[in-house]
């Protein structure tokens, strides 16, 4: 083991609780992950796979790729169209009835969050709220999303049980829950979103509860894929066909979303239609999220 990640394992053994509690709000999983991160001194299942750890204060972004300099992205060959063609700054590969996604999880964004060195850096816009001393770090973040998603019968899997991430975005990013530490509801953590609308939690996890403004804003977009193998989707949905003039609120284009903020619907990407999600009003967080409590499908796995 570095002997950085040694003194990090230790800094967050010693100091653990007090950077919980710096952080004004905080998700309700985010503690999980930091007890996480301190039992397993070997958090990255492939890092080699995954290219090597980003350094914000030399983070810059690859104009080629579209992603940070020094991240992996590559989708292999076998995966369907609509990953293959719209996913990227991760490593997409197949492996048996499931995609396996890699990612280092460092935004292809400016935010407040690579701290004021780095030239990814830029500063909070007027209303928006650090979130204490958190920073974007480097991770090595596997997603195992089963290919052939469907409906799960009988009792659905909450989106809140411990989950080191609930899906990966199109540019390689950790999607996170409806939800934020109790008494709060994720609109208060809200506050804390950068520019971009992503925010870090207390060991780095650069992640979106909400749109990614820098993939969608208010439009039909793919988003990305949540654990469960089912597609998200931007406010509006596409209607199956490229012009963006018939696309609308779902119930307006396809049916009305159910309690998990999806439906069945023909898609551009999805021409015999397909269940997906949509970002959508989410009575939990009372903002727009991009998941609600429960998966649809049975959700794969993912580690850190
Ligand atoms: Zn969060
Ligand atoms: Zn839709």
């Amino acid at each position: 083991m570095e002997l950085l990640q040694i003194r990090t394992l230790v800094l967050l053994l010693v100091f653990g609780t007090t950077l919980t509690q710096c952080k004004p709000k905080s998700d309700s999983d985010e503690e999980t992950l930091l007890l996480l991160a301190v039992a397993a001194s070997k958090i990255c299942v492939n890092n080699s796979y995954t290219g090597t750890t980003v350094v914000n204060s030399t983070a810059t972004l690859d104009t080629n790729t579209d992603c940070i300099t020094g991240m992996t992205s590559s989708m292999s060959s076998d995966l369907p169209a609509w990953i293959r063609n719209n996913f990227k700054c991760s490593v997409g590969t197949v492996s048996g009835s499931n995609y396996v996604f890699r990612s280092q999880n460092i935004p292809n964004n400016k935010s407040f969050y690579f701290g004021s060195t780095s030239p990814m850096y830029v500063a909070l816009a007027g209303g928006q709220k650090s979130a204490g001393n958190n920073q974007i770090a480097s991770q090595c973040l596997v997603y195992t999303i089963p290919s052939a998603p469907a409906a799960k019968s009988g009792t659905l899997v909450g989106t809140q049980s411990g989950y080191a991430s609930v899906g990966i975005t199109v540019n390689g990013l950790a999607i996170f829950n409806n939800a934020a530490a109790a008494p709060d509801t994720l609109a208060t953590e809200a506050q804390t979103f950068d520019t971009f609308n992503g925010h870090p939690q207390s060991s780095g996890v650069y992640h979106h509860h909400s749109q990614p403004l820098n993939v969608t804003n208010n439009d039909s977009k793919l988003i990305g894929v949540l654990l469960d193998g089912f597609p998200v989707y931007g406010l509006n949905c596409d209607n199956a066909t490229t012009n963006t003039g018939d696309d609308g609120a779902p119930g307006t284009v396809g049916p009305a979303l159910d309690a998990y903020h999806g439906h069945t619907a023909n898609t551009v990407l999805f021409p015999s239609g397909i269940y997906h999600y949509h970002f959508a009003y989410d009575s939990t967080a009372t903002i727009n999220t991009l998941i609600g409590s429960s998966f649809r499908g049975t959700p794969g796995t993912v580690s850190n």
